[in-house]
């Protein structure tokens, strides 16, 4: 999990999602405003802007269209980082959106925490909005919102054994470890025996080309070829193990050698 690139929309889209926003804000009280953020979104594939908005997600997407927690499978659902249910005010807010899998967007569609502004180091697992509409108290989200934050600063993948995610705090207490404890959980970052194997896989695949790289280099070939390479690796679909690759080479002789031969590749 990675922070997604930042980009943005044309102003007619911008003002279409405004304008279903007022309509939103504008329908009474809360439980009218969730049932109505609901209305409208239902609705929305027949509205034009929701073109451009998925087309914007698929680019700022790492690979071919991947998920944005995961990384690894396809992205196929527009998912609202805070939910519509709870916070019907960023239903058609741009910042809150970003393109999700199934297997990450499902469960995690039952679950939101925030650190309620009354009680800041207390996390509070929201009531599921089945239970009828409850105005949740102000308070930041607990969740890591790639849309506005770096996720490594709050998460560490071990890439030389499980290629399991930890917190990259260890003191248990600090708002930082339950952060990233939450956001492993709920999103099933490391239950998923599927998306550790990828990783593991991804490993692999940006070791070789790297190495490639590397003696290419050395043995003077061909920009192009090497251009190549450069290219496969930014088009890798783990961006998360290559990031963790350049952060962790310094404990990593085998990788650190090699980074160390063609250093321009750690601004890849
Ligand atoms: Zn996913």
């Amino acid at each position: 999990m990675i922070r997604l690139p930042d980009k943005s929309l044309s102003d007619a889209t911008l003002a279409a999602l405004a304008n279903y926003q007022q309509e939103v804000n504008g329908a009474g009280a809360y439980a009218e405003q969730v049932a109505k953020a609901k209305d409208i979104w239902g609705a929305r594939r027949r509205n034009r802007p929701f073109d451009e908005v998925k087309n914007v997600l698929t680019e700022m997407c790492s690979g071919a269209r991947r998920c944005g927690y995961c990384e690894d499978s396809m992205a196929d659902e527009v998912e609202h980082i805070w939910p519509k249910d709870l916070y019907p005010e960023r239903t058609f807010v741009w910042e809150n959106y970003l393109y999700a899998c199934g297997p990450c967007n499902g469960p995690k569609n039952n679950r939101f925490a925030i650190f309620p502004d009354a009680n800041p180091t207390q996390k509070t697992e929201l009531s599921h909005p089945n239970a009828g509409p409850v105005q949740p108290p102000l308070g930041r989200p607990v969740l890591i919102d790639p849309r506005v934050e770096d996720p490594l600063q709050f998460l560490w993948l071990d890439v030389t054994g499980t290629f399991a995610f930890t917190p990259v705090e260890d003191d248990e207490s600090t708002i930082s470890w339950k952060r990233a404890d939450y956001t492993i959980d709920v999103l099933n970052l490391n239950s998923r025996d599927a998306l550790i194997e990828a990783r593991r896989n991804a490993y692999g695949s940006y070791r070789s080309r790297l190495f490639e790289y590397v003696t290419r280099m050395e043995n003077n070939e061909d920009e192009a070829q090497l251009q190549a390479i450069e290219q496969e690796i930014k088009r890798e679909g783990h961006p998360t193990v290559w990031r963790e690759m350049k952060r962790q080479q310094v404990f990593i002789s085998e990788l650190k050698d090699l980074f160390d031969r063609a250093p321009q590749t750690l601004n890849w």
